[in-house]
């Protein structure tokens, strides 16, 4: 058998092997073919980026250039993307098991990101302060923080790792990227290109490997001046609490179990497709999935109706194949995670409607049917819990006052769903959720303009838009005596 590829960390725009000299096997989670071998990342190869990070960010090539250099850089980045799409698409459905077809569109949207951001950089600025004395000048400046430490999932490793990478590049940082241990292939290709778009060396490094080793020196780092996170809820207050006590910022994208409402007075047939759309895509594998449908019990019997045959034809298969509509979950692990979830949930007392069954899909993968479960109620742990697969549970609701309260009756605050063709209904709902994203007649909408932030166990910071360039800077005040006068009284605070 032929030795398999070794990924290497990419280090000062060079790959880099790793310190211990040990790797770690990736496989097709569609097939369980082994793909390449990533190296095993530990504290020394995290140091040895954290160094290449910090001279570039103290590189005058970075440190000086110009903002609007600066987005020139992530308009060719921007344009590198495109230019290799499929490649990274392609690379991504391998290791990960998304499908092709939704990957190539992930691809088409992701170079609006750093084309966002690209206009984005040289509008960062700061403002002159009216002082009470006309002889003293007061402004800011929006500086930006220093070495940014990223840690990504497995779920969606380019567009994820690409809401940190935009903004803070953007804002004059350098960064140092932990990919999940299940799909580190394309954040280094990705951090390949930052070398090609022609940023210094050392501005995007990638230190592959798991958590607990590389993920957590990264946090460790005395030298971080902020880690960026996107992951599970628990995981998010793991570091949330050993950068708090160091009085290092975090910005945590963490998990969801968001509600899909619909009214009676909805399209019932578009809110069908919503929820099969909200569920079903990624095979349940996103934070946002719309993992629990609250439907009005007058609509109950044909919105389940509408959403269970269409899942029941759900074409499982290869992702590479432009016809299949789920692919496998993305690990072992993952999916035998969601089989106990749906085991739990009969032992609870719900019931299974369609699917509920492991499958290898033909191709000895690790798939799961999409699965929809009713007679469910908001104490089971299966309403209660992110499952992150496709796992859907559906109640019903009498009322709009019940609807809410069950929506919110929830740890999390990520995302909802709000069908009806009621425009007062669907603002007094949107106000009352508690949400960060709320959608309306649609669901998965996603844009680099639109800010998103996780509400309760759901995150802190907002990614996305032009408020998370504050999360990637700080603001300094400079005060300058215009005057050769001394100052007056030295013992008396001035304003
Ligand atoms: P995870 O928390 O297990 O891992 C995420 C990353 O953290 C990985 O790179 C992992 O290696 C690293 N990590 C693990 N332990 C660490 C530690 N002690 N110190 C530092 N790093 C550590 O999450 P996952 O299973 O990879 O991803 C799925 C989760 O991500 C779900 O909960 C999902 O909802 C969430 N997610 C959230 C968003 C969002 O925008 N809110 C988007 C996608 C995924």
């Amino acid at each position: 058998m032929s030795e398999l590829r070794k990924l290497n960390h990419l280090i000062g725009g060079e790959p880099v092997e790793p310190a211990s000299g040990r790797y770690f096997e990736s496989t097709n989670p569609a097939t369980r073919h082994p793909l390449y071998e990533a190296a095993r990342g530990d504290a020394a190869d995290v140091e040895r980026a954290m160094v290449s990070a910090r001279q570039a960010f103290e590189d005058p090539r970075w440190r000086d250039l110009s903002q609007t250099k600066r987005g020139r850089l992530l308009r060719r980045l921007g344009d590198l993307i495109a230019e290799n799409a499929e490649e990274l698409a392609r690379m991504e459905t391998l290791d990960n098991g998304k499908l092709l077809r939704e990957m190539r569109g992930q691809l088409a949207g992701l170079p609006e990101y750093y084309y966002y951001y690209a206009g984005l950089a040289d509008k960062i600025q700061g403002d002159v302060i009216p002082a009470s004395d006309r002889r003293v000048l007061n402004y800011t400046a929006r500086e930006p923080l220093g070495v940014v430490g990223a840690i990504t999932p497995w779920n969606s490793p380019l567009t994820l790792t690409t809401s940190k990478l935009a903004p803070a590049l953007c804002a004059g940082n350098t960064v140092v990227v932990k990919p999940s241990e299940y799909t580190s292939a394309t954040v280094v290709r990705l951090a390949e290109l930052v070398v090609e778009a022609g940023f210094p060396p050392g501005a995007v490094n990638v230190v592959t490997g798991f958590g607990a080793e590389a993920g957590q020196a990264l946090v460790d780092h005395r030298g971080i001046a902020k880690i960026s996170f996107t992951g599970s809820t628990s995981t998010g207050s793991r570091i949330a609490s050993a950068t708090a006590g160091r009085f290092v910022g975090s910005t945590l994208e963490l998990g969801g179990k968001s509600p899909n409402i619909v009214f009676e007075d909805a399209n019932i047939p578009n809110a069908a497709m919503g929820v099969v759309a909200g569920i079903f895509a990624a095979a349940g594998q996103t934070c946002i999935a719309g993992s629990r449908v609250l439907a009005h019990r007058s609509v109950y019997d044909e919105l389940l109706e509408l959403v269970s045959a269409r899942a029941e034809r759900i074409r499982m298969g290869d992702p590479l194949d432009e016809t299949t509509e789920i692919g496998p979950l993305a690990f072992e692990d993952q999916r035998d995670k969601v089989a106990g979830y749906v085991d739990l949930g009969r032992s609870e007392g719900a019931r299974v409607l369609i699917g509920g069954r492991s499958s290898d899909g033909g191709l000895g993968g690790y798939f799961y049917e999409p699965t929809v479960l009713v007679d469910v109620h908001n104490d089971m742990r299966v309403v209660r819990e992110e499952i992150f697969g496709p796992v859907l549970a559906v109640m019903p609701f009498d009322t709009e006052e019940e609807a809410v309260r069950l929506a919110n009756d929830t740890e999390f605050g990520l995302a909802a769903g709000v069908w009806t063709s009621g425009l007062a209904r669907a603002h007094r709902v949107a106000t009352r959720l508690e949400a960060g994203t709320v959608w309306v007649n649609t669901y998965r909408a996603m844009s680099p303009m639109s800010p998103r932030q996780g509400f309760k166990s759901s995150g802190v910071g907002v990614e996305h838009g032009t408020e998370t360039i504050k999360e990637y800077t700080r603001l300094k005040s400079v005060w300058i005596n215009t005057s050769e006068e001394p100052v007056s009284d030295p013992f008396v605070l001035r304003s």
